[in-house]
């Protein structure tokens, strides 16, 4: 059910691309097929505007960044520098959840290592709610706050939607839509909206495009967003400005390339040191 992202990637343009941009297409014939797809697309938005979505509103209805064609383009920018993401790997849906509720307040390099921890000391979640206590927040206790995390960890494991007949589970949640989805994920404490939008793209294949501080920061360098604009309503803008197609892609190139753009760095500060860009492709955009 989960859409696969490899074939719904945007064709992007040719340059030095590491991998796989073998697809060159001519700038226009790139612009007509980004205007095709945004208009074409399997989840057309305007179909389904609907009522889950809820009462977010579109805070900036007449703000006309980014184009389809400027966030394609943007994508193929930064895919010279950074390459194309590789897909992300298959997780289950409560594997995915834990592991962003691991990851707040701290980096993802510290999350993993406690989400690796974890799993390795507890295999299942079964395991995990019949340990003794104190065994698992041991397990996570390099990630800090580990008894607030696992509280929750286990509240979700004990929710009845969630533990069904076997092991606890949420991979029902492939069958249902987007705006179910999204009213389940939320009603869980300490999940707020930009983990559910993560889990949702990286892990269910849903069109979905979180905003983190680096895509923030750089989309109102871009002026895609006004200067004063929140997370929130950054997502609002651009989860419907964006095309579907491109918004995997896109997130994850940002996220890289705020990390290892001087320029674009939130504070000028590099946090990957090792990658750094010599020349902005985004210059100009
Ligand atoms: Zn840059």
């Amino acid at each position: 059910m989960a859409k696969s992202a490899p074939t719904t990637r945007v064709p992007i343009s040719g340059k030095k691309t590491p991998a796989k941009a073998s697809h060159s297409t001519t700038a226009k014939t790139k612009q007509a097929s980004t205007a095709r797809k945004a208009t074409t697309s399997k989840k057309d938005s305007s179909k389904k505007k609907p009522r889950g979505k809820t009462e977010a509103e579109e805070p900036y209805p007449t703000w006309a960044a980014p184009t389809p064609a400027a966030a394609v383009e943007a994508v193929a920018r930064l895919a010279t520098v950074h390459g194309l993401p590789s897909p992300p790997e298959r997780k289950s849906i409560l594997d995915s959840l834990v592991r962003t509720i691991l990851s707040q307040n701290t980096t993802d390099k510290t999350s993993a290592v406690a989400f690796a921890r974890l799993k390795e000391g507890l295999p299942t979640w079964s395991q995990v709610l019949d340990a003794p206590e104190g065994v698992a927040e041991d397990l996570v206790r390099c990630g800090g706050l580990a008894e607030v995390k696992m509280e929750r960890v286990r509240a979700i494991l004990r929710d009845d939607r969630v533990r069904t007949d076997g092991e606890p589970s949420l991979e029902w949640l492939h069958e249902r839509d987007d705006d179910e989805v999204k009213r389940v994920l939320t009603s869980f404490k300490g999940v707020g909206p930009k983990t559910v939008a993560c889990v949702m793209m990286f892990t269910m294949g849903r069109a979905e495009f979180p905003v983190d501080t680096h895509v923030l920061h750089i989309a109102k360098k871009l002026n895609w967003l006004p200067a004063d604009a929140s997370r929130e309503q950054a997502y609002e803008h651009l989860n419907r400005r964006v095309p579907n197609e491109c918004k995997l892609d896109l997130h994850i190139l940002l996220v890289e390339h705020g990390k290892c753009c001087a320029k674009c760095a939130k504070n000028g500060k590099l946090q990957k040191k090792e990658c750094a860009v010599d020349a902005c492709p985004l210059v100009g955009l």
